[in-house]
């Protein structure tokens, strides 16, 4: 057995704990979310082995095969990739938790397909905080409206937000696109919600990330090597 997945993991976590201790936040309150697409399950199983329980997977096919491969282990599977109309059944029926969700009607798929003896689906809604045209992701604009729409529906339950930033030029500007997710999240709570979830940073942007609010940073290449 191969020991670098788990010395990675054991630096990763260093990370976040040092970048914590940096913006004076308990390291209990972020969590880390092992990237694992394109690895193969037994590159699932040292991480696992090393202590590590939650997984991300962007491809839902190759995320739903290693899901099954690995049924004997205890692992929560996190979508966090984009999902086609096509695609919401085997989400619903085999993830515990989506990142990715933009739009009404794939949320809606989700709630009617998550099967009656799973607990609810756990969402997170995708929002495009740096304003890429082309990229994934409502808008904040576009934001309030849906999490009402996916906070009623009785299959899902609404977490809180993910954002996938550029990189920015500086550090500062880095942590301001981070702070207005934040902030995002904030009024949400406000107008009445009750989220806990903020799915931001990846190696990249970890330090602002968690600097800024994150509770859940996603990463692959540190953990498990270059794709
Ligand atoms: C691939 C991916 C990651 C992890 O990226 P690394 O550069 O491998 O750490 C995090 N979030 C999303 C949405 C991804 O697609």
């Amino acid at each position: 057995m191969n020991a670098f997945i788990a010395e990675n993991l054991a630096q990763v976590r260093a990370h976040i704990q040092a970048a914590c201790q940096t913006a004076g936040r308990d390291p209990a309150s972020v969590s880390l979310l092992a990237v694992s697409k394109t690895w193969g399950p037994e590159a699932v199983r040292q991480a696992h082995a090393a202590g590590q329980r939650a997984f991300g997977e962007n491809y839902i096919q190759e995320g739903v095969d290693k899901i099954l491969a690995l049924k004997d282990l205890p692992l929560q599977w996190h979508c966090i990739g984009p999902i086609q109309s096509n695609k919401t059944r085997l989400v619903a029926e085999h993830f515990d938790w989506v990142h990715s969700l933009d739009r009404l009607k794939i949320a809606q798929r989700l709630s009617e397909q998550r099967p009656e003896n799973l607990p609810a689906l756990q969402v997170c809604i995708q929002v495009n905080v740096d304003g890429g045209s082309t990229k994934s992701g409502v808008s904040p604009h576009e934001l309030p409206a849906l999490a009402q729409a996916v906070a009623a529906l009785p299959r899902l339950q609404l977490r809180g937000l993910m954002t996938i930033p550029e990189p920015a030029e500086t550090p500062e500007l880095m942590r301001a696109v981070h702070r207005q997710a934040k902030a995002l999240l904030d009024a949400l709570n406000q107008q009445g919600m009750a989220l806990d979830t903020l799915s931001m940073g990846m190696s990249a942007d970890l330090d602002a990330a968690i600097a800024e609010g994150s509770t859940m940073v996603r990463v692959g290449t540190a953990i498990f090597g270059k794709r």
